[in-house]
């Protein structure tokens, strides 16, 4: 993670340019057989799958998209552990309190039930669980749902400034509110999230990364939340809603996607996000949203980031897509390993920059 604070510069890339991007890439592939070779190999190639998926970061198939569940099983032949990373950091750093999953369609207890097949098989403790279980959840439309009780909800901003504190602690000599352009560094890792096509192009490299606008709801206080109530999820919509303190967060994808990084909140989506909420966990009724706000996430063309050298010197590690806080303890273990130039402990080959011009779009399917 960089930890500079915000240096007002926004990635320019057109959604003209970044589709560009990506014809130029499949262009490289002067045969379509070629491409299609490439896609039906890493279908077919489950275990290479499994091993670059390595720790588990979710990075590479949708069937384990539930980015922080397959950390902390000992089943991967992973060395290394994220949610136990998690866990070790404690609470307020990280609340144990699981993922839920409800399916209210056949296709999509269809689609769940893959999900938690393939996660098992991975060793992560996904299961079957009784909806009519979950106290204040509304049950009588669901068809089925799983839960991984490992999974949790962290504090993005408590968990940087404690990792920036150890950092410190251990010798580390951190600038803030310095752009990078300005250090001088034998190399220079690009960690900037959406603004990192902007630092790239500095050193004359190309990102195919650009922001896309999310926002999160925060509803108003809302008695009597159970504490351990998990994060939910809705399978089919993506509607999720998850505790902090005496209120709910909620999120969804927008219908139309808001390319750019805009600081403008969608207040149109409120009454239908809150009308969801009070459908899904009834005990919200009544609540309204008290705050909400924008993030960009910096998305690639298969939702998958770029780690890897793009220039002598120069080493991208972003376009995580939304999903890079919980990968970051396993990319940051395996990025340093290899700047040292030791084995990292997972494969880092399939999130090359450069896969695109080979054609190797795997593209992840369920970004929440
Ligand atoms: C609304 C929203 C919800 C999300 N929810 C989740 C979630 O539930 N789970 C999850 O895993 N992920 C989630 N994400 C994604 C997650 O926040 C990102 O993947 C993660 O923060 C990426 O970390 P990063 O260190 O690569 O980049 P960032 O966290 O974006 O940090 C980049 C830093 O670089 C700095 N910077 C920019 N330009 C320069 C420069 N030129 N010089 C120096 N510094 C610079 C910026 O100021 C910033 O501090 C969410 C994102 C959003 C927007």
């Amino acid at each position: 993670m960089s930890v500079t604070q915000p240096v007002g510069n926004k990635a320019e890339i057109t959604e003209a340019e970044f589709e560009g991007l990506k014809i130029k890439a499949l262009q490289k592939v002067n045969d379509f057989t070629d491409y299609l070779k490439i896609i039906t190999d890493l279908n077919s190639d489950r275990e290479k799958i499994k091993t670059a998926i390595g720790l588990a970061t979710a990075l590479f198939v949708d069937e384990n998209a539930r980015i922080e569940v397959s950390n902390v099983n000992t089943g991967l032949k992973n060395k290394y552990k994220v949610k136990e990373y998690f866990v070790g950091l404690g609470t307020p750093f990280f609340d144990q309190v699981g993922y839920v999953f409800l399916a209210t369609t056949e296709e999509g207890l269809v689609e769940l039930e893959q999900r938690r097949a393939a996660q098992v098989e991975l060793g992560v403790p996904v299961e079957r669980v009784d909806p009519a279980e979950l106290p204040g959840v509304r049950a009588d439309d669901v068809l089925g749902a799983v839960v991984c009780r490992s999974d949790g909800v962290a504090d993005p901003v408590a968990v940087t400034r404690e990792l920036v504190r150890r950092a410190v602690e251990g010798g580390v000599d951190v600038r803030e509110h310095t752009p990078a352009e300005t250090v001088d560094a034998e190399t220079v890792v690009i960690a900037c999230g959406a603004y990192s096509p902007p630092l790239a192009a500095h050193f004359g490299v190309e990102l195919p990364v650009r922001p896309l606008t999310r926002q999160l709801l925060e509803t108003t206080p809302i008695p009597a939340l159970l504490e351990r109530l998990p994060m939910v999820v809705e399978s089919e919509t993506g509607f999720h809603f998850r505790r902090r303190g005496d209120r709910l967060v909620l999120a969804m994808a927008d219908a139309d996607p808001r390319w750019g990084d805009l600081a403008e909140v969608d207040e149109a989506v409120f009454p239908d996000r809150l009308a969801r909420l009070e459908h899904r966990y009834p005990p919200a009724a009544g609540a309204r949203v008290a705050r909400a706000w924008t993030g960009p996430y910096d998305m690639t063309p298969d939702a998958h980031p770029l780690i890897g050298h793009v220039e002598d010197g120069v080493y991208a590690v972003c376009g995580f897509s939304g999903h890079g806080f919980m990968q970051a303890p396993a990319v940051g273990d395996a990025v340093a390993a290899e700047l040292l130039g030791e084995e990292p402990p997972l494969d880092l080959d399939p999130y090359r920059p450069q896969r695109f011009a080979s054609g190797a779009i795997f593209p992840e399917t369920l970004v929440l």
